[in-house]
């Protein structure tokens, strides 16, 4: 049956590759606004999860519900107008651009092509502007990325670039993020602050979270629950203290 008030709920999940079976009977229930980790070593299925959901390759075999509304196949730019948006393991940022206009692209799920064809063209797409600039400036004080909203993203820091994939994410305001290893590459304090933005995301901007992480630290320190894949199976959910502890999650790790 269905989760009542699940934000995200996906049941069964199967997803093959020609042969390869990349993961298979997979469930994952997430609640709102609970910050939720998925983890495993690498193979074992953590994008292909998260491509499962956001559309980018549909199950072969599960269903995916938003907010109890099937997704499941849904195309990926109308699951982002759902309300799902997500970051990318490899940065996603267009280079040569600066760190205003690479946030600016996220609204673009917003922007309503018909503004172009109306009478009224000059003050609806002034209106648009406005709300997207609002929103954009809000994301940029709350990142604290005044200082370098005109620079090119090219030479920044991974921090910083991170950052500014975050807030191009949270311009388009989900409702669910799918944040994919957002601190790979951070030192400690670099993780720090990130963890402290995911924190104050969920708080402020009332976002649920899906966190792939390979920092255990991180899992542990910001996420309520958990769930461990290996091979494509599930291996261990629940709270990350007790699955961290898991044998076959350490196993897992240890023999990944
Ligand atoms: P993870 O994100 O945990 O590192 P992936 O989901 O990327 O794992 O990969 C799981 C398995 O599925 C791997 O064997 C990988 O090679 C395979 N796979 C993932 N995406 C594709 C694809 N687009 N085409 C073919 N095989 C894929």
């Amino acid at each position: 049956g269905t989760s009542d008030g699940a934000i995200l709920e996906c049941r069964g999940i199967e997803r093959r590759f020609g042969g390869i079976v990349a993961v298979t009977g997979v469930d994952m229930v997430i609640q709102p606004q609970e910050i939720f980790g998925l983890v495993g070593p690498n193979g074992s299925g953590k994008t292909t999860l998260t491509n499962a959901i956001t559309g980018f390759y549909p199950p072969n075999v599960g269903s995916i519900r938003l907010e109890g509304k099937d997704i499941t196949g849904t195309a990926p730019h109308k699951v982002a107008k759902l309300g799902v948006a997500r970051t990318f393991q490899n940065l996603a940022l267009f280079n040569g651009m600066s760190v205003l206009d690479n946030i600016l692209l996220g609204r673009h799920i917003h922007m309503n092509p018909g503004v172009f064809r109306t009478a009224f063209y000059w003050w609806a797409a002034k209106n648009e502007e406005i709300e997207n600039r609002k929103i954009v400036e809000e994301v940029i004080e709350f990142l604290q990325l005044e200082s370098i909203r005109n620079e090119l993203v090219d030479g920044l820091p991974i921090g910083l670039k991170k950052r500014v994939e975050l807030a191009r994410a949270l311009v388009a305001e989900p409702q669910m993020l799918i944040l994919d290893e957002p601190m790979a590459g951070m030192n400690q304090e670099e993780k720090g602050y990130m963890s402290r933005f995911i924190l104050d995301a969920r708080a402020e901007r009332g976002v649920s979270v899906l966190l792939i992480e390979h920092h255990m630290d991180v899992i542990i320190g910001i996420c309520d629950r958990m769930l461990a894949l290996n091979y494509g199976e599930m291996i261990a959910s629940g709270i990350p203290k007790e699955v961290v502890k898991d044998p076959r999650v350490i196993e897992a790790y240890v023999g990944g």
